[in-house]
C-alpha cells in the first residue's frame, strides 16, 4: 500500500522510450518490503527546472537522470559529488532533507563491470576509447582513476576528442593521453598495443543493428578486452568482430545494472545482488 510515507524514486529523461529501470528497482523494493516506488517521468526541456525543483516540494527520495539531461541538471542541484563534478555529468540525484545532491553512478557501474564481469584490472593498462560524448567523459575519468597507463581517445570529430582530453589533462596531469581521428591509418599500429577498447558510440544499437563496426575489424586482436556500451542487441557488430578476432568481449548490460544498483544503495542503503537483476533483465527479452 502507498501512503504519505511512501518515498518516490524515478527516471527523468526525454524521450524515455522503453526503460527496464522501473522493473528492476520496483522488483527489489517489493522483495525488500520497502515503502518506495520507482516511476518513469518524461520531462520536456523547458520544464526540467520545475521538475527538479518539484522533487523537493513532493519530497521525492531521488531520481535517475538520463539522456539528454545528464549535464543540464548540474546547474539545478544544491551540491555535486566530486567525481560527478569532474566528469561533468550526473545520472543520480539524492534528496537529503530538502537538499539535492548529484552523483554519477555510471562511473561506478563501468568500473565494476570491467573488474567483475570482465575479470580485468585496469591498472597499468593501455586503453582506447571511441567517441567523445558524455559517456566517453565518464569512461576516461573511470579508467584514469583506476590507474590506466595510457589513454587514447578517437572520435569522428577529432576536435571534440581534443577538448575532452584537455579536461582530463587538468585532472590527471601525469597521465599519458592522446587524441586523434577515427581513421584506420591513425589507429592500426596503435591498436597492437591496446589492452582495453571501450566503444562509447551508439553505432550498432537497435534498431540500426547492421551498422558498424565502428572500427576496422582487422585491427582487433586476441590480447584485448573489447567493451561496447550498447546492450541492445546483446552482440553488436563490434562484439561479433572482436569475438572472431579472439578478443574477450563485454556489452553494456553490466554497466546498466551496476549503475542502478549503486543508485538504489544511495537512496535506500540496501545492496542488491546483481544476479537478481541480471536474471530479470534477461527474462523480459
Ligand atoms: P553522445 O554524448 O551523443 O556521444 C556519442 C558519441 O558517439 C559522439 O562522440 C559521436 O561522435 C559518436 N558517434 C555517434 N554516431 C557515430 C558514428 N556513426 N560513427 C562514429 N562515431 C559516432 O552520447 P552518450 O551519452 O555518450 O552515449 C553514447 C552511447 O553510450 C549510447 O549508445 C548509450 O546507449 C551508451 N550508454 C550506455 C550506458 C550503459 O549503462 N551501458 C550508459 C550510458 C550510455 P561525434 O562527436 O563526431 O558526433
Amino acid at each position: 500500500m502507498f501512503d504519505i510515507n511512501t518515498r518516490i524514486l524515478g527516471l527523468v529523461g526525454y524521450p524515455l522510450g522503453h526503460s527496464i529501470s522501473p522493473l528492476l528497482h520496483n522488483s527489489s523494493i517489493k522483495k525488500l518490503g520497502l515503502n518506495y516506488i520507482y516511476l518513469p517521468f518524461q520531462v520536456e526541456e523547458e520544464r526540467l527546472r520545475e521538475a527538479i525543483e518539484g522533487l523537493k516540494a513532493l519530497n521525492f527520495r531521488g531520481v535517475n537522470v538520463t539522456i539528454p539531461y545528464k549535464k543540464k541538471v548540474l546547474a539545478l542541484l544544491d551540491s555535486i559529488d566530486p567525481q560527478a563534478a569532474r566528469i561533468g555529468s550526473v545520472n543520480t540525484i539524492v534528496n537529503d532533507e530538502g537538499l539535492l545532491k548529484g552523483y554519477n553512478t555510471d562511473f561506478d557501474g563501468l568500473i565494476r563491470m570491467i573488474r567483475e564481469d570482465g575479470n580485468f584490472d585496469i591498472k597499468g593498462k593501455k586503453v582506447l576509447i571511441i567517441g567523445a560524448g558524455g559517456t566517453a567523459s565518464t569512461a576516461g575519468t573511470a579508467v584514469l582513476s583506476e590507474g590506466a597507463s595510457a589513454v587514447y581517445l578517437l572520435n569522428r570529430n577529432s576536435e571534440k576528442a581534443e577538448e575532452l582530453l584537455k579536461k582530463w589533462r587538468e585532472d590527471y596531469p601525469d597521465a599519458y593521453l592522446k587524441a586523434g581521428p577515427l581513421e584506420p591509418v591513425y589507429y592500426n599500429d596503435l591498436m597492437k598495443e591496446i589492452d582495453l577498447l571501450v566503444d562509447t558510440t551508439p553505432v550498432g544499437m537497435a534498431p540500426d543493428t547492421d551498422a558498424g563496426p565502428v572500427i576496422d575489424p582487422a585491427s582487433l586482436h586476441s590480447n584485448m578486452l573489447v567493451v561496447d556500451l550498447v546492450y541492445n542487441p546483446e552482440e553488436t557488430s563490434l562484439l561479433k568482430a572482436a569475438g572472431k578476432a579472439g578478443a574477450a568481449c563485454l556489452n553494456g548490460m553490466g554497466m546498466l545494472l551496476y549503475q542502478g544498483i549503486e543508485s538504489f544503495k544511495l537512496w535506500t542503503g540496501y545492496e542488491i545482488d546483481p544476479e537478481e537483476w541480471r536474471k530479470l533483465a534477461k527474462s523480459i527479452k
